[in-house]
């Protein structure tokens, strides 16, 4: 049986059409943006859905389910959108809706983008046959999901999992949550490019600082100047692998997973990220002596992950 997986983002949602090998055979995006009230959204989302389905010549028939996956805070259970930042959508009772403007009265699940993500690299991806993995995936914030013996840990009507708001530094920088020193805080690519500025500032010699005049600030930039050995993008680097990876440990320490994924545009790094990272983990988690070393890797599905993961809601 196929499902429809529906990765929504704060710019567009990106439907595909999921088979059972775990992989899109047919996909197609819309525009998403703050300014469309509620009404709309849903409207929008249910034209995707159709035309996904007439690009492959199918109907609503064909498919077992859809799931949809938002950047934002969901009552899975409840199928209501709780708060989205990006998004124009508050306590919205978006199954019900979807399902009424779609007439679809087969399974339809939300949730979380995180969690979708971690399901579908547990299932199909980098964490493939582990039962208990941590995923980050590392963008604007921090977004986390946990499996943990084999479930999906989302907290009292799935306000859990929120990793990147927990502290790293009380009192510490400014997060966007309203917040002191969150872990995104310090870890997210935000807060990398933040370190990357700040350290040009200080160093307004340095090979960074002439490579960022060149190419403006990313979160690629201090990794490749640190791999050149300039002395400043070094600092930077090995500082935020330091928040990055003490982060990891924290949650290590609580879940003790076989794995952790990550995710996210700073993930491409490879191994000048991963390396050091699994490195600060084998040296910095409780009971590294006694217990199975826990892998760090990279998460493999790139940005389909939302998508199949969306689609796998409906397998639960
Ligand atoms: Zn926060």
């Amino acid at each position: 049986m196929k499902y429809i997986g529906i990765d929504i983002g704060g710019m567009s949602a990106k439907a595909g059409l999921v088979n059972e090998l775990g992989e899109i055979v047919a996909k197609r995006t819309a525009e998403t943006d703050k300014g469309t009230d509620t009404v709309e959204f849903i409207a929008n989302m249910v034209h995707l859905t159709v035309d996904l389905l007439t690009d492959c010549s199918l109907t609503l028939d064909d498919i077992g389910g859809i799931g949809l996956g938002f950047p934002g805070s969901i009552a899975d259970e409840a199928g209501v959108v709780r708060y989205c930042c990006n998004l124009n959508l508050k306590n919205v009772e978006f199954v019900k809706l979807f399902r009424s403007g779609l007439d679809f009265q087969k399974t339809i699940k939300i949730s979380n983008d995180a969690n979708c993500a971690v399901l579908a690299e547990a299932r199909y991806g980098g964490a493939k046959g582990s039962k208990d993995v941590l995923m980050f995936t590392i963008g604007t914030g921090i977004g986390t999901g946990i499996i943990s013996g084999g479930h999906l840990i989302t907290g009292n009507i799935s306000a859990g999992s929120e990793g990147g708001h927990t502290t790293l530094f009380v009192g510490g920088e400014q997060c966007g949550c309203g917040r002191k020193g969150c872990f995104e805080a310090y870890a997210s690519a935000t807060a990398l490019i933040n370190q990357t500025k700040a350290a040009v500032l200080k160093n307004p010699t340095s090979l960074l600082a002439e490579a960022v005049e060149k190419g403006g600030l990313n979160g690629k930039v201090a990794f490749d100047c640190a791999e050149k050995g300039d002395r400043a993008a070094m600092e930077v680097v090995d500082r935020y692998i330091k928040y990055l990876g003490e982060g990891i440990v924290n949650f290590c320490n609580i879940f003790y997973p076989e794995i952790v994924l990550i995710g996210g545009g700073v993930s491409n790094q490879g191994d000048s990220l991963i390396k050091p990272l699994q490195s600060y983990v084998d040296t910095n988690v409780y009971g590294k002596e006694y217990n199975p070393k826990i892998k760090v890797s990279k998460a493999t599905l790139g940005n389909d992950a939302g998508i199949i993961g969306a689609s796998l809601l409906c397998t639960l």
